[in-house]
Parts: C-alpha cells; structure tokens; sequence
C-alpha cells in the first residue's frame, strides 16, 4: 500500500486493520474473469472478512456470499448481496436459523448431514415450503495443508461420504419439502496444490453424473473456498489453471460453477498496525512489546501462523536482530510473530503485519477486557473508518444492567 500509514495510524490510532478496497476488487475481477463463458457464480466467505463495507464492497461487483450462521446471513443481506446469491452452509444449525434462511428465500443450504437433511425438511413442512438444499460431499482427499484447516478427509467433521450423498439426494429428490439443487465440497483452507482440488472435483461431477442418470438434476456445482494466498513465499494456485480444472471435470455437464473463496479476496488486501510499547532483554532473549495482542490477531497463537513484520517508522539502515514480537495479553502464546528480524525500536514506533485482511478482525475477541481495533477502508487513495474501534462501554453493555450494586 502507498498511502503514508504513518498518517492513518496516527489518525486512527491503534492497533489498527487497514484494507485495500482495490486490491479486493482486482482479486474478485480476476477470479471472475477466469471463468469467463461459463455459467459462475462467486460466493465470497462472510466468515474470513465479515465487515459489512467489505461485503457490500464485493456484492456491488456482483459477488454472493457463503455464510455460515444466520448472523452472517443477515450481514450478507444487509450489505446488499442478493437473497438469490446466498448459501448458508456448516455443520451445525438450530432450527431457528434454518426457517429463517427459508423465509430469506436464499439460494440454498448446504447440508453436512442426514440428521441436518430431516430437519429442514420437518422446518420447510411446517412453513408449507420447499427447501433448495445442496449436500456437502466429503471425498477424502488429503488437501495437504495445516490439519487445524484441513476438512475433507472422513476423519473431519464435515460433510457426508459419497454413497451416503447420493441416499440423501434420492431423499430429497422424493420429499415434497426439499428440492436438492447443488452439490457442494470444500475440503480445507490456504491449499497451495490445484492437485486435490482436481480429483474432489472429478469424483464430485462423476456423482452429479450419476444422479442425472436418475433423473435428479444438479445445477450448482459449487467447489467450495480454499484457494490459498502468498504469506511468506508460497507458491499458489492460478486462478486460469483453478478454473481450467474445473471445467475439465464438469465438461458436458450443465450447471452453474461456483466457488467460495475467502482468504483469497482479502487476505493479502489487510495491513494490522501495531505500535511498540517497550522493548525487553530476557537473559538474551529480544522481546518487543506492542499494543495489539492475540484477541487482536489470532492466528499466530492458533496455528502458528507466519505474518511478515516490518518496522514502519524505525531508521531502515539500522542493523537488525531477531525478536519474538508479542502482546499484552497474560498467556505465553500470545505472539505476533517469533525470531522477527527488526532495527532497534523505540517507544511508539510502528510496526506493520502483513496478510491480515483474512481470519483477522474476524476473530478478535474481547479478552483481557480489550477493546476490538478499529478498521480502515482505502479506495482510491481515500482512506475511511469502517468499523469504528470499541470502547469500554461497548463491552460493558450487556452486563451493566445486571450489576447488583
Ligand atoms: C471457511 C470456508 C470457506 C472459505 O475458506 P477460505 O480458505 O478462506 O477460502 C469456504 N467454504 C466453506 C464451507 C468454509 O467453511
């Protein structure tokens, strides 16, 4: 990003999540673009980024939205994405949020379950309606990723296994209250290999293909997120080679290609600001302390992720030793980052966090009685606060009432 960050952080405070709104916009172009000449639809993941200025950033180009609770949902909605345009996955949903999501009259839900089948069924009964629904087909394929993030192998909680798939299509295909539309698999985040996604698509299309022989007719073909992103120096997937492989294993088959990326839109379209607080020496040991901790930016403490750390304001000439960069919050996996090479640093000098605009702000969390940072959209070279950040009131106001004085 060109902007002086200085500026921003100085007038936003911090800690502080920055996103490029071009970047997204390039990003879901880009991905668009790949599919040209084929029917696609692009289901951005509410959950990576769930700001509503992001979401409604990406609905105005023209994107859906892959939610996973009702709350997203109603975000998504909110934000101007179109009720035809949602799906509402995951493997868990109370009954209340699945007639509401039939109410909405979104495009369809996902289901991980026989048990999940039967209910929507018995929920679109009592609403006299008919549920589009898609099941979530786990091919057990080793995604070869983290295993925190790996989800399509049988020993994941997701999805349903081939043979129990098609039972369920042959169920709903019957049922005057399910009408089964999609097909769906996702089998884990941040996959660097388009090899597994080929072969879950292979045996995804071999199903639909199957079914059409029963006359049960699939016309969404949705191959779930997980394209991964450069954090450190991976080498990813193309978004041409990604889209050539799905069309190679859906060829004759005429359906609606859909994806459901999240990390890919706006990982690398997010800055994190942190300033220093104060260095320390630990028999050796190099710690810089600084503002943001792990209910800021999660990651690094939950998988161990890498985010690169550079020193914004620090003298760029100056001879850098590594140092483990953490928080104030009272737990030894509170990191930002470990052996982070870095200049000598000063009270409130700044430090950036790269590749923070994915898993970031989404899971902040108010521990410590921290209040959530603030973020910042740049489009276009003008910067503006979409979320402003929480004040102690904020967190406090859902227990005040009860306080027995
Ligand atoms: C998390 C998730 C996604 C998005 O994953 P990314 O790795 O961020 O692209 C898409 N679909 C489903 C069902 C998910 O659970």
């Amino acid at each position: 990003m060109k902007i002086d960050m200085k500026t921003l952080a100085q007038k936003y405070g911090t800690p502080l999540y920055i996103y490029d709104f071009d970047y997204i916009e390039n990003r879901y172009t880009t991905l668009k673009e790949a599919f040209a000449g084929k029917k696609s639809l692009i289901n951005y993941a509410v959950k990576a980024n769930s700001n509503l200025s992001v979401i409604a950033h990406l609905a105005k180009l023209g994107a859906g939205a892959d939610c996973v609770s009702i709350g997203e949902v109603r975000r998504a909605l909110d934000a101007g994405v179109a009720n035809y345009k949602i799906i509402f996955s995951g493997v868990g949903k109370r009954d209340d949020e699945i007639r509401e999501a039939l109410e909405k009259d979104i495009l369809f839900l996902n289901l991980e379950s026989e048990a999940e089948m039967k209910r929507v069924e018995m929920v679109a009964k009592e609403l006299g309606e008919e549920a589009r629904i898609s099941v979530r087909v786990n091919p057990n394929i080793d995604p070869q990723t983290h295993p925190y993030i790996s989800t399509g192998l049988h020993e994941n909680k997701f999805g349903v296994e081939i043979d129990m798939a098609k039972r369920m299509y042959i169920y709903a295909n019957r049922s005057e209250f399910l009408n089964p539309v999609g097909i769906h698999f996702h089998i884990g985040s941040q996959l660097t290999k388009l090899e597994p996604i080929k072969e879950a698509c292979v045996i995804v299309s071999d199903l639909v293909r199957s079914l059409k022989a029963i006359k049960i007719d699939i016309k969404f073909f949705d191959v779930g997120g997980g394209i991964g992103v450069v954090y450190n120096d991976e080498v990813t997937i193309s978004e041409t080679d990604y889209a050539q492989a799905i069309f190679e294993a859906t060829k004759g088959l005429d359906v609606t290609l859909m994806c459901e990326p999240g990390r890919y839109m706006v990982a690398n379209a997010g800055a994190f600001f942190t300033r220093v607080l104060y260095e320390k020496n630990n028999d050796g040991k190099r710690f810089v302390i600084v503002d943001a901790a792990m209910n800021d930016l999660l990651r690094p403490s939950l998988y161990n992720a890498y985010h690169q750390i550079e020193a914004v304001t620090a003298d760029a000439n100056a001879d850098k030793t590594d140092a483990d960069v953490v928080g104030p919050v009272c737990e030894s996996g509170d990191f930002l980052g470990k052996d982070v090479p870095l200049p000598p640093l000063q009270h409130n000098d700044l430090l950036v966090v790269q590749s923070t605009g994915a898993y970031g702000f989404t899971m902040a969390s108010n521990y410590n009685t921290r209040g959530r940072s603030a973020e910042v959209a740049l489009e276009a070279g003008v910067d503006r606060l979409i979320r402003r950040r929480e004040t102690y009131e904020d967190q406090v106001r859902l227990e005040l009432e009860y306080l027995k004085k």
